[in-house]
């Protein structure tokens, strides 16, 4: 007779790695195979700290700043993206480099770059601080750009200071609340010109309708990811907002609280696009040894996307 308590483990599908992370995380593995350790990073390649403890204790060195690492080290960009001026940094100091900036990430930066020619200003929505919003601030020269966090920010600009402006965003924000800025934007701008595509990524919106699917079916929901992680914060976000307040991020499985699981029967699991399929996998794991556990799988899309690795790692 199984004695063990019944649960429910809502999964929903997509979670986890995305294409800009795996890519990212692949230069790595594949420079260290071709180059040899050490390797240096500037700024976590991507943002979680399994991922970062495994690629150091392979022979990885991250650093923040290009000086700490010896003239003429072999460097690799986080899938976050970079200013122009740490890539003429690297070039200055003759350090051989591998941009590993995601690919969704460098299209923004092309957008960027065409609408300060086309002679707009630019606002950029997305978090102050985030290495992705340097790095596209850091594509023009900032007085041409500026950055809106929040619908107030939208509220303290004068109309009349500007002839031509644009938006664009960060890749990794909430769909929702960046339809609202955009809202409230063109409230003031009828005319302002939009990317012919969403900036937020299809990792970004598929994890987020993921949640979405699940939210009201679970009294407790983990979210696998880290904190300075952009799109693990805006999966919380948009698991409380849609009906689970019970919505919490975690980075493994020695911060999950047993006992509200105990209390709960429906539990729900996802990650963020940065947190690998191991923590997930590891959660799964102690569920089934605690608990009689039924697996309830939602998917809301198929992901089949893969970025190419640069070609001097392929030869
Ligand atoms: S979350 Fe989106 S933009 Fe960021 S690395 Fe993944 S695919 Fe690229």
């Amino acid at each position: 007779m199984n004695l063990k308590l019944k649960k429910m483990l809502f999964l929903p599908n997509p979670r986890g790695f995305c294409a800009g992370v795996d890519r990212a995380i692949n230069i790595v593995e594949l420079s260290l195979k071709k180059y040899g350790p050490p390797i240096f990073v500037r700024h976590e390649i991507v943002h979680n700290p399994w991922v970062i403890k495994d690629l150091e204790s392979k022979g990885v060195i991250f650093i923040e700043n290009l000086e700490d690492a010896p003239e003429g080290s072999r460097v690799i960009f986080s899938a976050h993206g970079i200013p122009i001026s740490v890539l003429k940094d690297a070039e200055n100091r003759e350090m051989p480099f591998i941009d590993a900036t995601c690919p969704l990430v460098i299209k923004v930066h092309n957008e960027a770059k065409r609408l300060f020619k086309d002679g707009a200003h630019i606002f950029l929505i997305g978090h102050e601080g985030h290495p992705e919003v340097i790095g596209t601030m850091g594509q023009i020269p900032i007085d041409s750009i500026t950055l809106i966090q929040e619908k107030e920010d939208v509220k303290k600009i004068k109309p009349s200071d500007f002839k031509k402006v644009a938006l664009i965003t960060q890749t990794t924000l909430s769909v929702d609340d960046t339809k609202e800025i955009i809202k409230e934007l063109k409230n003031i701008f009828p005319d302002i010109i939009q990317p012919p595509k969403e900036d937020i990524c299809y990792a970004t919106t598929n994890r987020q309708l993921a949640i979405k699917s699940i939210a009201d079916k679970c009294d407790l929901i983990y979210v696998i990811g880290a904190n300075n992680s952009s799109n693990s914060l805006r999966l919380v976000e948009v698991g409380k907002k849609s009906g689970c307040s019970d919505t919490h991020l975690i980075s493994n499985i020695s911060e999950v609280n047993w006992f509200e699981i105990e209390k709960h029967k429906n539990i729900g699991l996802t990650a963020g696009a940065s947190a690998p399929d191991i923590l997930i996998q590891e959660f799964i794991g102690k569920m089934h040894e605690l608990y009689n556990v039924e697996i309830k799988n939602i998917s809301v899309a198929n992901e089949n996307i893969t970025f190419k690795i640069p070609k001097e790692l392929n030869e």
